[in-house]
C-alpha cells in the first residue's frame, strides 16, 4: 500500500498538466492574493504592510526618491529591500530596481558606499 505522500506525488505526476493549468488560472485571476503570499513567504510581511511602508516613504524609492508610478515593466513596483540577520528577515524599506541593485553591488557595506561617494565627489 502506498503512503499518502507517495499517492499524492503519483497523482500529481499523472495530472500535472491539469494541476498546473488550474494553478496558473487561479494565480492570474487573483494577482494580489498571489503577491501577498509571496511577500509573506519571502519577507514575513503582507501587501498591506508593504503599502504602509510605501506610504511612509511618500510613494518613492527610499534612496533616489523616484516615484513608484514611474517604474515600468517588468518591475512596476518598488522592491522590498531586506537583510537576513541570524536567520531573521528584516525589511529595511522599498527601493527602485537600480538602487536595490546598487546596494547588492556595494555588498550592503556602508564603508564601501562612503568610499564611492568620496570617489565620485573627487572626480567631479
Ligand atoms: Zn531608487
Amino acid at each position: 500500500m502506498k503512503s499518502r505522500k507517495d499517492y499524492n506525488h503519483s497523482y500529481y505526476l499523472t495530472h500535472k498538466a491539469k494541476i498546473t493549468a488550474v494553478n496558473l488560472a487561479w494565480q492570474r485571476a487573483h494577482p494580489e492574493s498571489r503577491r501577498n503570499s509571496q511577500l509573506k513567504n519571502k519577507y514575513g510581511i503582507g501587501s498591506q504592510q508593504v503599502e504602509a511602508i510605501l506610504e511612509s516613504q511618500g510613494g518613492v524609492c527610499a534612496i533616489c526618491r523616484r516615484p513608484q508610478e514611474e517604474l515600468r515593466h517588468p518591475t512596476p513596483r518598488l522592491h522590498v529591500d531586506h537583510v537576513t540577520v541570524d536567520g531573521v528577515v528584516i525589511v529595511r524599506g522599498l527601493l527602485c530596481g537600480r538602487c536595490n541593485k546598487a546596494l547588492g553591488l556595494l555588498r550592503d557595506d556602508p564603508t564601501i558606499a562612503v568610499e564611492v561617494v568620496r570617489y565620485l565627489r573627487k572626480k567631479r
